[in-house]
């Protein structure tokens, strides 16, 4: 079985990297297996980029199809146009793409348009809002996918309303969370830990990149004056997405709190993750890891994609507004002991079962 995965942008690495090691895996028991590597180029920033490859042990990519960033429907188009290029002179079996990112929806039309098969890993998953160009890009993936692998049996059922067939649907659980499992043991803290006297639950750890929370510079900094505030003795770690950074730049405005980092690589992010107080994001992704390692996150959106990081697991959503942030910190610094659960199948072996349903589906009598 031939197999072409496309990653494109920070979280797929993050997804990319446990499922290469499952294939490598089977190569070695001597199953026929191979898998040809396309980074679109979406993120190309070493911080965002080639970190993750070098960190998590991936592959250089066999191809790089140099996108860089432009409007979504700019970038969405290069992909596209190069990605053809790249599936006409390297055929396959099945395109595996990830996520909902512009890569993931790009790949998958130009893989249907060629007749190629496409495995949507983080499929059925819906936050209900059209304004996210991250749900344009499910939407899309999921209504011409062939082969479905879900994080949660709500995911599953969101595809089974919609009409897909059942057989195609597979729920494997997450592979994100694989990747923290294999690399639990290898976090490191991050350079600056001693600089900025960082130690077990004193700090509280920032992530923002979504248009909504960012786009806007007067927004952005009434939210992260709020967000300063709220600390009191605090620090707050602030890993600021390039995005956030560009938005910021040239406002004059400081913070009491707040300590500004490059976006850091998964193995001193992750520490600084395990070893927080608390963490407060509009990353979808972060709501997962946080679930899985018990720390509290408050998530600055109006809705979520991964509605079991709420149910079972310790995320709290918050909306867009500052005040409601602050009410669910205080309420949370007055009773921190709640019961938190971890997802079913969130146990570091979705990887192996998403392989191990290829190889069903592309049956040994077609192997090319
Ligand atoms: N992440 C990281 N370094 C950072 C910020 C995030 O390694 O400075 C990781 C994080 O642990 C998670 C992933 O990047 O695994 C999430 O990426 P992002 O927030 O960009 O995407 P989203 O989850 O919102 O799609």
């Amino acid at each position: 079985m031939k197999i072409t995965i496309v990653a494109g942008a920070r979280p797929n690495f993050i997804k990319i990297a446990p499922l290469i090691k499952a294939i490598k895996k089977k190569q070695t028991e001597g199953v026929c297996i191979s898998f040809r590597l396309i980074h679109t180029g979406q993120h190309y920033d070493k911080n965002l980029s080639d970190t993750f490859f070098e960190e998590l042990n991936i592959p250089k990519p066999d191809c790089n199809l140099d996108v860089k960033s432009s409007s979504q429907s700019v970038q969405t188009a290069a992909i596209m146009i190069a990605f053809e290029q790249e599936l006409l002179q390297n055929p396959c079996d099945v395109v595996v793409v990830v996520g909902d990112v512009n890569s993931t929806m790009s790949c998958a039309i130009v893989a249907k348009k060629l007749n190629i098969k496409v495995a949507h890993i983080e499929a059925g998953i819906r936050s209900g809002d059209r304004t996210m160009p991250e749900e344009i890009n499910r939407i899309v993936t999921d209504s011409i996918s062939d082969y479905f692998f879900t994080t949660s049996k709500s995911a599953s059922d969101n595809l089974l309303k919609l009409g897909f067939d059942k057989n195609d649907i597979h729920f494997v659980g997450n592979v994100m969370i694989d990747t923290l499992y294999q690399n639990l043991s290898r976090i490191t803290k991050p350079f600056f830990w001693d600089e900025y006297q960082l130690a077990s639950e004193n700090y509280i750890v920032l992530t923002l990149h979504r248009p909504s929370n960012v786009d806007e510079q007067e927004s952005l900094k009434k939210l992260l004056l709020g967000i300063d505030a709220l600390a009191q003795d605090k620090k707050i770690v602030f890993p600021i997405h390039p995005r956030t950074k560009a938005i910021l730049e040239n406002s004059a405005v400081t913070f009491k709190n707040i300590i500004f980092v490059e976006p850091l690589g998964y193995l001193s992010f992750m520490y600084l993750i395990k070893n927080c107080l608390a963490v407060i994001t509009d990353s979808g992704g972060i709501s997962e890891e946080t679930t899985v390692l018990g720390i509290p996150c408050f998530t600055l959106r109006e809705n979520t994609e991964r509605p079991e990081t709420e149910s079972i697991g310790t995320n709290t959503l918050v909306g867009i507004s500052v005040d409601k942030l602050i009410i669910a910190y205080n309420s949370f610094l007055k009773d921190r002991k709640k019961n938190y659960g971890i997802p079913e199948l969130w146990d570091g072996k979705s990887s192996e079962r998403i392989i191990a349903v290829l190889l069903t589906v592309f049956s040994p009598l077609e192997l090319k």
